[in-house]
């Protein structure tokens, strides 16, 4: 297919099929079009549709997010996981603010130089924003341009993605940048989907190089080098299905026992594995362990379970125990990597999104009890 026939029909089918009405199309301006295209970053539109108004009413403006402390910013982000595109996004603020004057860069070369943007990314939002003619590469593009023009196959996994971008570049048009890279971001998600694309539908349908070499009149088509599903069957060495493992956290709950408002204790997670710098109920392995911590922050006075709860994360099912323990605490506890918080303090952080949860209902359990206690008998 010449990349001017590829261009033309793209664009011409995104304009009469594709989306226009996405609240971050609606403007030019890179600080909401660089927001966007992070949050949708392994993050489903749908998702994003609840959190970018949000977001966008806490931090209006890239200043407004340069100054809020990066708790502040990874409380919003709850929920959208993939906690280090938040961080990245804090920086990337800070870094536009301090070394850019307040002001984005117009070019995708130097949008990348960015903390957070990759190639792609700054592609998208120079395009969008400033019109420039810049490639994007994102996981949908790539099995667009992967099927409907069947790549010959690849020596290894860096030359398929140089060959990749190579296509892409070559396939840029002249005029209609816009459209022309919307309407690839479209096709991928609403009609090239990796399972059971929607042929009938695509504007290639008649050229489509992993259409055409289907075996059938609705081809499954699963891979980015558009290979149909049966021949990949064929090729494909025998794998083990991947199991979900599942581990039991136990988390510890301490009560400040001398309080006069509720107070709980929390530390901040580490900066690698799980939920990295979060902050959280501490966890262990064990309730022994859990009781040994909580000794150490002071006094026992009374420890229960608390009902378990259940949290899926992308490869582990979490258990998660909730040990209920009230302190008088130890003076010094504090510097201990963790501190007291009132509740509405604690959901004022990042937190990990069970947690938030968990302390969430004791939040709302707390104002019921209040309530009841001043109204009238
Ligand atoms: S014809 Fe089918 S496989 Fe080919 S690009 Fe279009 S939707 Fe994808």
């Amino acid at each position: 297919m010449e990349p001017q026939h590829f261009a033309a029909r793209l664009v011409a089918w995104q304009r009469r099929h594709g989306r226009h009405d996405l609240p971050w199309q609606a403007s030019t301006d890179p600080y909401r079009v660089w927001l966007s295209e992070i949050m949708l970053q392994q993050t489903q539109v749908s998702v994003v549709l609840a959190y970018y108004p949000r977001f966008l009413q806490r931090f209006p403006t890239v200043q407004a997010l340069a100054e809020a402390s990066e708790d502040e910013v990874l409380a919003q982000w709850d929920g959208l996981g993939y906690y280090r595109r938040a961080r990245n996004l804090h920086r990337c603020a800070q870094q536009i603010c301090h070394a850019h004057g307040g002001v984005f860069p117009r070019t995708a070369q130097g949008l990348q130089q960015l903390a957070g943007i990759g190639r792609s990314t700054a592609a998208a939002i120079a395009a969008f924003c400033f019109g420039e003619r810049a490639a994007i590469l994102d996981g949908n593009v790539k099995r667009v341009l992967g099927r409907s023009h069947a790549l010959p196959a690849p020596v290894s996994a860096a030359a398929e993605l140089r060959a990749l971008w190579n296509l892409a570049e070559r396939l840029l048009p002249e005029h209609d940048i816009q459209a022309y890279t919307q309407g690839l971001m479209d096709l991928g998600a609403t009609v090239c989907k990796p399972r059971n694309p929607s042929c009938l539908q695509c504007p290639f349908e008649g050229d489509c190089r992993a259409r055409q070499s289907g075996s059938g009149a609705t081809p499954l088509f699963d891979a980015a080098d558009g290979s149909s599903a049966q021949q990949q069957a064929r090729d494909a060495p025998v794998k083990p299905a991947k199991t979900r493992r599942t581990q039991t956290w136990v988390l510890l709950w301490a009560e400040n026992a001398q309080a006069d408002t509720a107070s709980i204790w929390l530390e901040r997670r580490g900066a690698t594995g799980i939920w990295p710098g979060l902050w959280c109920l501490p966890q262990f392995d064990s309730r022994e362990q859990a009781l040994r911590h909580a000794a150490q922050l002071g006094a026992l006075t009374e420890h229960s379970p608390r009902p378990i709860t259940r949290h899926a994360l992308t490869h582990l099912d979490l258990q998660l125990e909730p040990l209920q323990v009230r302190i008088t605490p130890t003076p010094g506890a504090r510097d201990a990597g963790g501190n007291w918080f009132t509740l509405p303090a604690a959901l004022a952080l990042g937190l990990p999104a069970p947690v938030r949860k968990l302390l969430q209902t004791a939040a709302n359990l707390a104002k019921l009890q209040d309530a009841q206690a001043v109204a009238p008998t």
